[in-house]
């Protein structure tokens, strides 16, 4: 059979002639990167965006998250889920911090807000919760524990590029939330991230950070990465930016047709539709309980893949089962992540995901 292949996700990418317009000025300019004019420009369109002042751009959403912790002055331990991409749990162990992981709530795949207190020590600085496949976490319950704790909240917001919660833009929740522009996400700058910061004082510290802690020319004040985003990578955002809400229609018109199809399947549970949430449409997960659907995730996975569709055990292992943390944590302390990796796996989504092939992909998946 020579069926054609369906890849998991597609970059966005604006037509080749406009992204060639945007970056023809680089030519003349010769300023490829060092916070030149399209990384400044881009930050201003977000920060229109988002309805948000303390903004700053950086090389990947890792180094957003890695950048934070090191600006607040982190120590101890830290908050967080197992239920997330490798990246969420290394920046708080490359950071000097410990991780305790929290489990997250069966129905939206975010930190179980009821699960937190019960893990706050004396050691306790900061909770780091991830807004899983552009499910916005329960940000009222954990801004209250973070209230009475003297907590930092600091969001991993890599899947929520374009959502907004209660009528403001997700960026706007915590103490800091960190973005990825990797070329996978919903909005991509090739490689890419931002962070946004509640207090300028922070933001200010990244700002130095991000350029090997230096302040001018003559002074370094800290020990900080190379973290900046450079020209290239911006004018690609700028390129996507403008076409970025009719990509988002495309990929609503692809959920609602694998809804329509999957909704009613004995055994699959879809994500729920999150209420006071505006979807980017990012993600489509599903969970196949083996009991009631009489065939397993990694079966039904196989069989996908047999056919061609790349599918993608998303997110599968847990992080506190990584073969690097052997025998460091209990995976049966976050019993329902434990469950939910088993069990999920994203599906084809990608804005120009035509119908043929959604409904090819839904066919495996009901006359299985
Ligand atoms: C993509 C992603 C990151 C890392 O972002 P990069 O831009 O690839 O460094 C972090 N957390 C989550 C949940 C992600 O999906």
């Amino acid at each position: 059979m020579s069926e054609k292949k369906i890849l998991v996700t597609r970059s966005s990418m604006p037509p080749l002639e406009e992204y060639v317009d945007e970056i023809r000025e680089l030519w003349e300019s010769r300023w490829l990167t060092n916070m030149g004019k399209k990384h400044n420009l881009l930050k201003e369109e977000l920060k229109k965006l988002w309805n948000v002042q303390n903004v700053d751009l950086l090389v990947n959403g890792h180094m957003a998250l890695e950048l934070v912790l090191q600006a607040m002055e982190l120590k101890g331990e830290v908050i967080t889920t197992p239920f997330t991409f490798a990246s969420t749990t290394h920046a708080i162990l490359r950071s000097g911090l410990t991780p305790v992981f929290c489990d997250v709530r069966e129905d939206d795949y975010t930190l179980d807000a009821a699960r937190i207190e019960e893990l706050i020590t004396e050691k306790t600085s900061a909770i780091m919760p991830v807004h899983v496949y552009g499910n916005i976490c329960d940000v009222e319950a954990i801004e209250k524990i973070a209230e009475k704790y003297k907590l930092k909240v600091i969001y991993d917001a890599a899947h929520t590029f374009g959502e907004s919660y209660k009528g403001k833009s997700v960026a706007s929740y915590g103490d800091a939330s960190c973005y990825s522009f990797h070329a996978t996400k919903v909005f991509n700058t090739i490689e890419g991230g931002a962070v946004i910061c509640r207090d300028k004082a922070v933001l200010d510290k990244i700002e130095i950070l991000k350029d090997f802690g230096i302040v001018d020319a003559e002074s370094v004040g800290a020990v900080g990465p190379n973290g900046k985003l450079n020209e290239f990578c911006a004018a690609m955002g700028l390129c996507n930016l403008r076409h970025h809400n009719s990509e988002i229609k495309k990929r609503k018109q692809v959920v609602l047709r694998y809804r329509q199809q999957l909704s009613h399947i004995e055994g699959i549970t879809l994500n729920k539709e999150c209420r006071d949430t505006i979807s980017n449409y990012s993600y489509f997960p599903i969970l196949v309980d083996e009991n009631k659907y009489g065939m397993s995730r990694d079966e039904l996975f196989d069989r996908l893949n047999a056919a061609g569709i790349s599918a993608r055990k998303y997110f599968y292992p847990l992080t506190n089962t990584f073969a690097v943390f052997e025998g460091k944590y209990d995976v049966h302390e976050t019993p329902v992540a434990y469950r939910l990796s088993k069990q999920v796996m994203t599906l084809p989504l990608y804005a120009d995901l035509e119908a043929g092939d959604i409904d090819r992909i839904c066919d495996i998946i009901i006359k299985h």
